[in-house]
């Protein structure tokens, strides 16, 4: 099959099962947006859900962030995975929003990025979900999902699995199947248990078909 409609096959796959898929990260502006992606770097958005539903009760904006000692913070943040070294981060970001962008989150994804915590994946998170500009943020479910499906090389990084598929895809569909790669890859193509027996890409994925054939093998050694 043409990589063209190869992509294409994808893509629809991907649409008929997740025509839904969203932002899991439960937020209400940009400023919580921000706040709930950074938490959520190597954490489940559902712990990270947990945290936020108190923890934007009682921080509404930068002010209240560094209004509080650093422990305080980090005890309410306790949960969640690297909390000290995300509490310091979050206080450093909230000084930041008030010193250079008169308290609000820039839309501009190079600002974004000079934030403390806000990485590139981040970045593109926000840019996407919170001010509507078309991006793929690449994390490990779109990663291992993309090199599976020969959208990407296992070799490549995780900035050149980025760039693949920005050449691969429409622009227009970015931020959608950025979030039906992360539905795909958490609910059906799963890092440990692959749902290759029953999935509808299983004739044009590679991976899927050579784990097939051993589990075959085994079955029949
Ligand atoms: S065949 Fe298996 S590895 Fe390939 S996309 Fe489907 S679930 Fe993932």
């Amino acid at each position: 099959m043409a990589t063209s409609a190869r992509v294409r096959r994808i893509l629809d796959t991907f649409g008929e099962m997740f025509p839904d898929a969203h932002c899991e990260l439960i937020h209400s502006n940009p400023f919580e947006l921000t706040i709930a992606v950074l938490l959520s770097a190597q954490c489940t958005d559902e712990m990270v859900n947990k945290v936020t539903v108190d923890l934007f009760r009682k921080y509404k904006r930068p002010e209240d962030y560094i209004a509080v000692p650093l422990d305080e913070l980090e005890q309410d943040i306790r949960r969640i995975g690297l909390f000290r070294n995300k509490a310091k981060n979050i206080q450093k970001l909230c000084h930041m929003l008030l010193e250079s962008y008169d308290g609000e989150v820039p839309r501009q994804h190079d600002q974004l990025t000079t934030l403390p915590g806000v990485g590139r994946k981040t970045a593109n998170v926000v840019v996407s979900n919170a001010f509507g500009v078309p991006a793929i943020a690449v994390d490990t479910h779109v990663e291992r999902v993309s090199k599976r499906l020969g959208l990407a090389n296992d070799e490549d990084s995780v900035l050149e699995v980025e760039k693949k598929l920005m050449r691969k895809i429409p622009k227009e569909e970015w931020t959608d199947t950025h979030h039906r790669l992360i539905f795909f890859g958490r609910y059906h193509c799963k890092a440990q248990s692959p749902r290759c027996e029953v999935c509808p890409l299983l004739e044009i994925c590679k991976f899927g078909k050579g784990r097939m054939k051993a589990a075959k093998g085994r079955k029949n050694g």
